[in-house]
């Protein structure tokens, strides 16, 4: 689904991104881990093109999004993406937060929109919340209903920075919680974590990143049981 070539991001004098090599399976979910700087939400923004590559190649689907003429709101149509602090529309509404694009991108009419809004609010437990605003709303329940944003937009993948990071402890489960129930469901995911617990037991896959390379990846049993890398080792005694 998600194929990456010898990505490289440079901001300025600053390569961030060297050499990425990496791909993503259809319903495939896997965890991006590493230290702060490494360059995890770089790589992430690059896929949906938040950040444009300054060399190398991403497809999704087969075909090369990093390209001129290339249509970006149907790029990320296709990859939903959730940010660590949420990124809400203060001055709306929770279901015009999730309506908005639906009915000004995809075009969609406002009752169709309203009522997929209202399932989402439902699946991630905020039925109740779609006429508060986000002042209104604790962490958690803002990262979900962010979460429900991206998601009905109705996307192929969908792309998280440390969507708990900002969170009170108390609120990590919550989103958790909605996040492994979108795996079960056989969403394709790309998640950058911290919660080793949380990529222990949902990722399929563990990207472990240092310093713009993919250090080392496989099965969590392999990063967090076997890894061979001594840079990966050192990152874990210290998360771990
Ligand atoms: P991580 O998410 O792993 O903490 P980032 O991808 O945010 O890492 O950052 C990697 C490096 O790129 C850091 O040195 C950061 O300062 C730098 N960086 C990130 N975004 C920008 C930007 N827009 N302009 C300049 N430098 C940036
Ligand atoms: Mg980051």
């Amino acid at each position: 689904m998600i194929e990456v070539k010898k990505l490289i991001k440079n901001f300025e004098n600053l390569e961030v991104l060297k050499n990425i090599d990496a791909k993503v399976k259809d319903g495939e979910v896997v965890c991006v881990i590493g230290p702060s700087g490494s360059g995890k939400s770089t790589f992430l923004r690059c896929l949906n093109l938040l950040e444009e590559p300054t060399g190398g190649e991403i497809y999704i689907d087969g075909e090369q999004i990093n390209k001129d003429g290339v249509n970006l709101n149907a790029i990320r149509q296709k990859l939903g993406m959730v940010f660590q602090n949420f990124n809400l529309f203060p001055h709306m509404t929770t279901l015009e937060n999730i309506t908005l694009a639906p009915v000004n991108v995809m075009g969609m009419n406002k009752k169709d929109a309203e009522k997929i809004a209202f399932e989402l609010l439902e699946r991630v437990g905020l039925a109740d919340k779609a006429q508060v605003y986000p002042s209104s709303l604790s962490g958690g329940q803002k990262q979900r209903v962010a979460i429900a944003r991206a998601l009905a937009m109705n996307p192929e993948v969908m792309l998280f920075d440390e969507p708990t990071s900002a969170l009170d402890p108390e609120m990590v489960g919550e989103v958790l919680e909605v996040m492994r129930g979108l795996a079960d469901k056989g969403m394709t995911m790309v998640i950058v974590t911290h919660e080793m617990g949380f990529a222990r037991e949902v990722a399929d896959r563990i990207l472990f990143m240092d310093d713009g390379v993919v250090v080392e990846q496989g099965t969590p049993e392999h990063i967090f049981n076997h890894p061979e890398s001594q840079r990966t080792k050192e990152f874990l005694s210290k998360v771990l």
